[in-house]
């Protein structure tokens, strides 16, 4: 199977549109607020220790920041939201930059919303879904940390999220796993989930054969 961010390396960074790349490779992008796990998940998904840690650097909390696959493939890691400890006016440019991706970017297959598995669906995860969902692209919800949960718990935390997400967005473009950073639990089905995006008739084949029989553990 293929590992869609295996060995991303950092490209650039976009404060606004102008400074986003162009050349239109395809772009999966990365949001969840601050401590949900994100940057344990891209480090995951990448197989590096360090790489999401750039977007946490001075400077950069309130930028888009591309890695680049060797696939050419783009992961686009949107940091900062929840972040409190910039100026109002500075959020609100961010926001406004955010929001505008989200809903107009061509390049962008799909989202893919990070959530502290005993945390989900908060405000801030909301604001994204109502941002993005209208673009009619899918986001794949990765409800993280299960490993801080009993495996009774995990199974209710999907159902729940999973019901509530189909409840008020209906479920058409937007699914649900669990995952787990320090344990790696759901890696394959993240990838396959993104691999679908930027390939999807190739990836259709292979995720029949290749899909776990239990999603997420
Ligand atoms: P970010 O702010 O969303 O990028 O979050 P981080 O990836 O930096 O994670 C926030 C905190 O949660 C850190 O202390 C991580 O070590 C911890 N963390 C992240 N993922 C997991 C996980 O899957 N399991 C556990 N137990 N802790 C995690």
């Amino acid at each position: 199977m293929k590992h869609p961010f295996h060995d991303a390396e950092f490209l650039t960074t976009a404060a606004d549109w102008r400074q986003l790349p162009s050349g239109g490779a395809p772009e999966v992008a990365f949001a969840g607020r601050s401590n949900a796990g994100k940057s344990s998940v891209i480090n995951a998904l990448a197989q590096r220790s360090r790489l999401a840690y750039i977007s946490r650097t001075p400077g950069r909390t309130q930028h888009i920041n591309f890695f680049r696959a060797t696939s050419g493939a783009l992961l686009a890691d949107l940091p900062g939201y929840g972040y409190a400890k910039v100026p109002a006016a500075v959020q609100r440019r961010w926001q406004v930059f955010l929001a505008r991706y989200l809903a107009e970017r061509k390049a962008l297959v799909g989202l893919v919303l990070v959530m502290d598995a005993r945390h989900p669906l908060t405000d801030l995860d909301r604001q994204m879904l109502d941002w993005f969902l209208p673009t009619g692209r899918p986001v794949h919800v990765l409800l993280t940390k299960a490993d801080k949960l009993s495996p009774s718990e995990r199974r209710r935390a999907l159902q729940d999220a999973c019901r509530t997400i189909a409840r008020d967005y209906g479920a058409a473009t937007v699914d649900a796993q669990l995952f787990s950073a320090t344990r790696r639990l759901g890696v394959t089905d993240a990838e396959l989930a993104i691999n679908a995006w930027l390939a999807p008739r190739e990836s259709a084949a292979s995720a029949e054969k290749e899909r776990p029989r239990h999603q997420g553990e």
